[in-house]
């Protein structure tokens, strides 16, 4: 069971032989962390669903998320009438310990437009964070859009997150107080560890 004990702050990521693309900012780095386990154990505001543009629930992490929230998640999605790739939607949700759900659809990854994909993936972070300000949400926690049956590579995938992220909490309206990067599988946090560090350098 995953409990905040083991949430990872940005200061414990050291990476040396990284070089920081931005100077540190201990008012965002103490905003973010990084975690290994199962999204649908988080007491957050909100978590981030990897959804696809139908919202009835599916395979990987949606499937845990509509498994672990009953299925009075599902009628609140039936309600919502889809999403569009890049774009994001919210629900309650239900019986998971997070108070709402985001549900967000990642680019299928296309190897020949890579540029592309990360275009619609880094919408898929900035809706969400926009989504989540205007609602009030404080803490958020993202599954990892796109890096399971959608084939995005990982590590691109957390550069772009990062990125997107780093952003987001620069921007002066953001009240987000943590912003939680969930990694499920060993590929994902390696991921994370080696980006982390370059955006979210130590101060
Ligand atoms: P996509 O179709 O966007 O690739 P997937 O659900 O296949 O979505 O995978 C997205 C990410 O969610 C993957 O990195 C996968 O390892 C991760 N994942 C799967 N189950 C869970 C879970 N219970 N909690 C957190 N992450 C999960």
């Amino acid at each position: 069971i995953l409990t905040v004990t083991q949430l990872y702050a940005v200061s414990e990521l050291k990476a040396a032989s990284v070089a920081s693309r931005y100077s540190g900012s201990r008012s965002i780095n103490d905003r973010v962390g990084l975690t290994k386990g199962d999204i649908t154990r988080l007491s957050l505001d909100a978590i981030v669903n990897a959804a696809n543009t139908t919202l009835l629930g599916g395979g990987g992490v949606d499937g845990a998320i509509h498994r672990a929230a009953g299925p009075e998640l599902l009628d609140e999605c039936e309600a919502l009438q889809g999403c569009r790739t890049g774009q994001a939607k919210i629900t309650r949700g239900y019986r998971l310990p997070a108070k709402h759900v985001i549900h967000t659809v990642g680019p299928v990854y296309n190897i020949l437009d890579p540029k592309h994909s990360a275009k619609l993936l880094r919408s898929c972070y900035e809706e969400s964070l926009k989504l989540a300000v205007r609602e009030g949400i404080k803490t958020i926690g993202f599954s990892g859009i796109s890096t399971g049956v959608y084939g995005y590579p990982s590590r691109d995938a957390a550069e772009v997150a990062c990125d997107t992220v780093r952003r987001l909490l620069a921007a002066e309206a953001s009240s987000l107080t943590r912003v939680v990067f969930v990694a499920f599988d060993e590929k994902d946090m390696a991921a994370y560890r080696e980006a982390i560090p370059k955006y979210f350098p130590n101060t």
